[in-house]
């Protein structure tokens, strides 16, 4: 049997768990056998230069991307696998399905749906993906913009919001599928300086005061040292370095790491 079907030691004790996973676009090797894991609960940057894989990981874990290569567990389960008689299969649409609820995902380019007010943008998901009822979504629709701080934003259509205000209408759109896991790319790097604040103290807040799993990409060095309880040094679809803020930042061990940050400085 292959070595890269076989499913990971204990994937039951990470939340996402990649084995040995690559990817490859044509001839390039986007991801270059990566093992990467995510315990519950954790908040994880994922930094490194343009390229180097990071939205890749992501997209992969929302399923926008197949893989070439290897297995990836999420809450336990096969991602882009499920197990048939014991053994693991290419997974079906309907697996896929319900995987994906267990995450959610912000993106650099808000993607909210244009012609739908902030209401409808938050609850379109929740009734034609979970079923609930307009009335039932619409109360949840309240809560997520209460906790984004647009409580009074919500019959207003995207065009009419700053850019932070869509971010965070994109955050609680993805908040109001209750997933386990919300994964953010960039989510300030199409924004005006003066808004980036507004959209990273809302995840913070989300960082702090929830129990959700967070991987998350930035450029934003001060606010990964700040929500992190872990940075990921991507460089050519590797990890080069992990480890606490206080050490990648402060001391990291590694030359290519060093090189990285300096563009921070
Ligand atoms: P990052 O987010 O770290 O900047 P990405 O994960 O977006 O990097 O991309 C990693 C590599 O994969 C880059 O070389 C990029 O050009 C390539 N790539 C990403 N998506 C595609 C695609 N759909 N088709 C071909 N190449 C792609
Ligand atoms: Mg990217």
């Amino acid at each position: 049997m292959n070595d890269a079907t076989q499913p990971p030691a204990d994937p039951g004790q990470a939340i996402i768990h990649f084995d040995k996973v690559v990817k490859r676009f044509g001839d390039v090797t986007v991801l270059d056998s990566l093992d990467f894991e995510v315990a519950k609960g954790e908040k994880v940057t994922i930094i490194g230069p343009s390229g180097s894989g990071k939205s890749t990981v992501l997209r992969i874990l929302m399923t926008l991307e197949t893989i070439d290569e290897g297995v990836i567990h999420v809450a336990g389960k096969p991602l882009w696998h499920e197990r048939r008689n014991g053994a693991l299969v290419p997974a079906s649409e309907e697996h896929l399905r319900e995987m994906r609820k267990e995450m959610g995902m912000v993106f650099q380019q808000f993607n909210l749906f244009p012609h739908m007010t902030v209401r409808r943008n938050v609850t379109e998901a929740p009734v034609h993906v979970l079923g609930l009822s307009r009335a039932e979504a619409n109360e949840r629709a309240e809560e997520y913009l209460a906790l984004v701080g647009l409580s009074d934003q919500a019959d207003k259509f995207p065009s009419q919001l700053s850019g932070g205000q869509q971010q965070r209408v994109a955050i609680a759109r993805a908040l109001a599928m209750r997933p386990n896991i919300m994964l953010f790319d960039e989510p300030t790097s199409a924004l005006d300086p003066e808004l980036v604040g507004e959209v990273l103290s809302v995840i913070q807040r989300l960082a702090e005061e929830h129990d959700l799993t967070m991987l998350l990409v930035t450029h934003e060095m001060q606010f990964a040292k700040r929500v992190s309880d872990r940075v990921c040094f991507f460089d050519k679809g590797r990890i080069v370095e992990q480890g606490p803020p206080e050490q990648v930042f402060v001391e990291p061990h590694e030359e290519r790491t060093r090189d990285f940050l300096q563009n921070f400085l």
